[in-house]
């Protein structure tokens, strides 16, 4: 069997290495984050990018078998942000020099949704004169309302797989026309037509899948020549169905150890993409998000939702800083980067390397 160190020294990692690195025992994968630490520093530097995450909506018209704001969860209690509020939380990033926000929310196309996020967006650009950059994280849309919301100022897009195998995927979300594995990758081409710069993801550690499905989740990720991933280990929620499973999945830690390893691997493949440290990695170990960018993160994304809202946003059990002010927040992260000799990259868009690279027709890094 080979050593982790000799399928690192390849020129490109396969199938077979992928699921032996994934599977190896947690002792030898010292020279995976070796690596990866120094594929960074020169890919992406030492700076870490934020995005202001403002969780504008749990209303969801999908039923994800796994998701506790699915439309099929009694018990949660739904709101909406007003426009005004939205775009007051934009103007705290932009006041606190974040470069960059997310606007995250249920999946919606009905027409007036369409057309308050337009407006929200335009309300944004409005801002600083276009000096904050959007992501949107809203699921699955039309090509058209992808076009009416980059033209009204958004710029980057994050549209998770979830699974990149349509066999999991099935197994994952509920086996209807709303939920289909070949239309989300019709809207991941369509927002890479309608010039985003286009991000995706996957859960980590979820009932069903195994390391060869986290193996072909990276090689999907190298295909699709994504310019941005959000990925973090899975964690149950008691109103989902999924949670049927919980008893037999692998402690929550280990959950966490599989993540970073993926983005070791991810960040060794593609040195100059935007990986973010998801806060379902906070959710696990209080300094899983500083881990992560240790693994090869150079994104976080604090949350700015309004307080009153936070609560009702609970994807999985256990969300931390449900009560921490974003301040607080951004400040121990802050001092968390500089021990380990990196910094923040305050008014900054961070655009992905990867996205720029290729506008200019320049090959990867
Ligand atoms: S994962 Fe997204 S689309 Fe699925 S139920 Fe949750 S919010 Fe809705």
């Amino acid at each position: 069997m080979k050593s982790i160190a000799e399928i690192l020294g390849k020129e490109s990692l396969e199938r077979e290495d992928l699921i032996r690195v994934l599977e190896a025992d947690e002792g030898e994968c010292g020279p995976l984050f070796e690596r990866a630490a120094a594929v960074k520093r020169s890919g992406v530097g030492g700076r870490v990018y934020l995005r202001g995450l403002i969780e504008y909506s749990n209303i969801c018209s999908k039923n994800c078998l796994y998701c506790g704001i699915r439309s099929g969860n009694a018990a949660a209690v739904r709101y909406e942000m007003t426009e005004e509020e939205t775009i007051a939380a934009a103007r705290h990033a932009f006041e606190r020099r974040f470069g960059s926000i997310v606007i995250q929310a249920g999946e919606r196309d009905d027409a007036p949704f369409v057309a308050r996020m337009e407006r929200i967006l335009r309300g944004i650009r409005a801002l600083g004169g276009g000096a904050l950059h959007v992501t949107l994280s809203l699921g699955e849309q039309t090509p058209d309302t992808y076009r009416r919301w980059f033209e009204a100022g958004a710029h980057r897009y994050l549209l998770r797989i979830e699974a990149s195998s349509p066999d999991l995927y099935r197994k994952l979300h509920p086996d209807d026309a709303r939920h289909r594995h070949a239309s989300r990758l019709e809207a991941l081409g369509a927002l890479r037509d309608a010039g985003y710069q286009v991000g995706t993801g996957v859960m980590i550690g979820a009932p069903m899948q195994t390391a060869a499905d986290l193996a072909d989740d990276l090689l999907f990720f190298r295909d699709l020549d994504v310019d941005m991933i959000g990925m973090g280990p899975y964690i149950e929620h008691p109103d989902t169905p999924l949670y049927a499973h919980a008893r037999r999945l692998p402690p929550a830690q280990k959950r966490l150890e599989l993540s970073l390893r993926m983005v070791a691997l991810l960040r060794v493949m593609m040195p100059d993409i935007n990986i973010a440290a998801t806060t379902a990695m906070q959710a696990i170990d209080p300094g899983g998000r500083e881990r992560a960018i240790l693994a090869g993160a150079n994104v976080v994304m604090p949350n700015l939702t309004p307080a009153r809202y936070r609560h009702d946003y609970l994807l999985y059990e256990n969300k931390p800083g449900l009560d921490q002010a974003p301040e607080e927040s951004v400040e121990l992260l802050e001092a968390r980067i500089r021990e380990s000799g990196g910094s923040i990259a305050y008014g900054e868009w961070g655009d992905s390397g990867r996205f720029l690279a290729r506008k200019s027709g320049g090959p990867p890094a």
